[in-house]
C-alpha cells in the first residue's frame, strides 16, 4: 500500500481496474495518510467522514475513486464554507460550485476542505484565520499560498489532486514553493460558478498534481462551457491529456526567455542558474530560445495591487452579519452590527484590502489608481498579442527566492506582494500558465519552479512543453522527506 501516497492519478486508475484495490480502500488508505501526516503540514480544515464522500461521488466516470481536495471558497453542497475566515461562521454551502459538481460527475471523490490564505488574499498561507499551512520539504517554512493548503497536501502525498483558485498567482506560487505542478487556465475555461469571488475579473479555479498528465485529466474534467457563468468562454469538453508526448518540440517550437524576469535583481542565485538550466533542457530537446523583453511585466504587480483590491471591496461588501454566517449579536443598531461583524469577523490584512480598495475607487482618485492600473492591465495585454506573434510560449521564474520562514515577511507588507511579481501578469492579462518543478537549493533542499505561459486557449501546447521536460528530469519523483 506504501506505493499508493505518491502514485499518479492514471496508476491509481490501473490498480482500481484491475482490482488490486477498491475505490473504498483506496478512500480508506488517504483517509489515514491525512490522520497520520496532515498535523505536520495541517493542509486540510476538515476530512469528511467517508461514507459520506462516498455517497458524493457515486459515477463510473474517467476518476472514478480518485481521491482529491478542494481549496475552502470552492462550494461544495452541504460542506463548511470557510474561505479561510470566520466571518463565515458556520456558513453551510447549499449548492455544489459548477468544477464540483464536474467532479463528482467524473466519480472523483472529493474528500474534504483545504486551508488557505482569509478569501484566497496571501502568498503564504500564514492568513487563514484558522491555522498556518507549512511546506512539506521544511516544517518552518510556508508553503505559498494562498492555495497552501491544496498544495502541501498534495505535495505530501496526502491526495493525488487538488483544486486552488488563482488571482495573482496562488496556484502556481505555492506549487514551486512545494515542488508540484500547479495550472492557471484560460480566464473563462473554468466556470467560476460557486468560487467565491476575490476579484471577479482575475479569479480563476485552478489545478495542483504532482505531474503533468494528472493536471491534464484533472482539467479535461472541470473545463468548458459552463451557463451559470457569464464570462465563462464558449468551449466544449476535450481530453487535454492525449496529445502529452509529441514530437513538437524537435520541430522548433519557439520559447520566449522574459528575460527581464530572469535577469530581474533580487532573484536568488539558485533559482537563477535551476532557470538557466530549463532552458539549456529545452534547447537539448530541440526548442528555439529567444529572449523577449516583456517591460509591462514590471508594471504588473502594481496594477494588480490595484485592480484586486478594488474588485475585492465590493465582493466582500456582501458579509455583512445579514447573508451569511458571523454575526455580531451585542450591537445595538444596524449600523453598529455591520461595523462590528465586519471588524471582529475580517482578518486585519483582508480589511486592510478593503479599505484599500475603497480609497482607490473613491471620486478624486480613481482616475489616479484604478484608471491607471486599467491602462496598464491594456499593455500588458497588448505587450503580450506582440510577442506571441513571435515566440509559442513564455518562460520565467515563478518566484525570485524560495519558500520563506514563517513569519519572515510577517512585518513586511511590500515584501510579500512582490511574491505576485512574476505570476500576476497572466491573471491580468487571462492567459494560462502552469508552474513546473525544476530543482532543488543545495543547502536547504527547496524546490525550485520555473513557469511557461502561453496564449489564449493553448493549454494543450502547456501542457506538451511542461510534459517534455518533466519526461526529461525525475523532479516529479522526489519526495519530501517524512512523508
Ligand atoms: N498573493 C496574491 C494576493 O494576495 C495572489 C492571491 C491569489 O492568487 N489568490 O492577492
Amino acid at each position: 500500500m506504501a506505493t499508493l501516497a505518491f502514485a499518479t492519478i492514471s496508476e491509481l486508475l490501473d490498480k482500481l481496474k484491475s482490482k488490486e484495490v477498491t475505490r473504498e480502500e483506496l478512500l480508506e488508505y488517504f483517509i489515514k495518510r491525512f490522520k497520520e501526516h496532515d498535523g505536520k503540514v495541517k493542509s486540510a480544515l476538515e476530512i469528511f467522514d467517508k461514507e459520506s464522500i462516498l455517497k458524493a461521488s457515486e459515477s463510473d466516470g474517467p476518476l472514478a475513486g480518485i481521491p482529491g481536495i478542494l481549496k475552502n471558497n470552492i462550494n461544495q453542497k452541504g460542506r463548511k464554507l470557510t474561505c479561510g475566515s470566520k466571518v463565515l461562521g458556520d456558513f453551510v454551502s447549499t449548492y455544489d460550485a459548477t468544477a464540483s459538481r464536474r467532479l463528482k460527475e467524473s466519480g472523483a471523490l472529493l474528500m474534504g476542505n483545504a486551508n488557505m490564505d482569509e478569501f484566497a488574499m496571501g502568498s503564504s498561507n500564514e492568513h487563514s484565520a484558522f491555522f498556518n499551512a507549512h511546506n512539506p520539504w521544511d516544517k518552518e517554512r510556508v508553503p505559498g499560498g494562498s492555495s497552501g493548503g491544496s498544495i502541501a497536501a498534495v505535495a505530501a502525498g496526502l491526495v493525488p489532486w487538488a483544486l486552488g483558485s488563482e488571482t495573482g498567482g496562488s496556484v502556481r506560487l505555492p506549487a514551486a514553493f512545494c515542488g508540484i505542478v500547479g495550472l492557471k487556465p484560460t480566464y473563462g475555461l473554468v466556470s467560476r460558478s460557486g468560487l467565491v469571488a476575490y476579484a471577479s475579473s482575475l479569479d480563476q479555479i485552478g489545478i495542483a498534481t504532482r505531474t503533468v498528465k494528472d493536471n491534464a485529466l484533472v482539467l479535461s474534467q472541470i473545463a468548458g462551457h459552463d451557463i451559470k457563468d457569464s464570462s465563462s468562454l464558449k468551449v466544449g469538453k476535450k481530453d487535454y491529456s492525449k496529445k502529452l508526448d509529441t514530437k513538437e518540440l524537435k520541430s522548433g517550437l519557439r520559447i520566449g526567455v522574459i528575460k527581464n524576469a530572469v535577469n530581474a535583481k533580487g532573484i536568488d542565485s539558485e533559482v537563477r542558474s535551476s532557470i538557466k538550466n530549463v532552458i539549456k533542457s529545452y534547447k537539448d530537446l530541440g526548442a528555439t530560445i529567444k529572449e523577449v523583453d516583456l517591460v509591462t511585466m514590471d508594471y504588473s504587480a502594481a496594477a494588480y495591487f490595484i485592480l484586486s483590491r478594488a474588485e475585492a471591496a465590493s465582493n466582500l461588501a456582501r458579509f455583512d452579519g445579514v447573508r451569511y454566517g458571523y454575526r455580531d449579536k451585542d450591537a445595538k443598531t444596524l449600523d453598529e452590527m455591520y461595523n462590528k461583524t465586519r471588524h471582529d469577523g475580517f482578518g486585519d490584512d483582508v480589511r486592510f484590502r478593503i479599505l484599500v480598495g475603497n480609497y482607490v475607487l473613491s471620486s478624486g482618485h480613481s482616475g489616479e489608481f484604478y484608471e491607471n492600473a486599467k491602462k496598464v492591465q491594456r499593455l500588458i495585454r497588448k505587450d503580450l498579442d506582440e510577442i506571441f506573434k513571435d515566440v509559442d510560449v513564455l518562460l520565467a521564474p515563478v518566484h525570485a527566492a524560495p519558500a520563506f520562514k514563517i513569519g519572515a515577511y510577517a512585518k513586511d507588507k511590500l515584501q510579500m506582494d512582490l511574491m505576485d511579481y512574476f505570476t500576476c501578469f497572466a491573471n491580468l492579462s487571462g492567459v494560462p500558465a502552469i508552474s513546473v518543478p525544476c530543482g532543488f537549493t543545495k543547502e536547504t533542499n527547496l524546490p525550485i519552479g520555473f513557469q511557461l505561459i502561453g496564449p489564449h486557449l493553448s493549454e494543450e501546447l502547456l501542457y506538451r512543453t511542461a510534459y517534455s521536460y518533466e519526461q526529461a528530469h525525475d523532479w516529479w519523483k522526489m519526495k519530501p522527506p517524512g512523508f
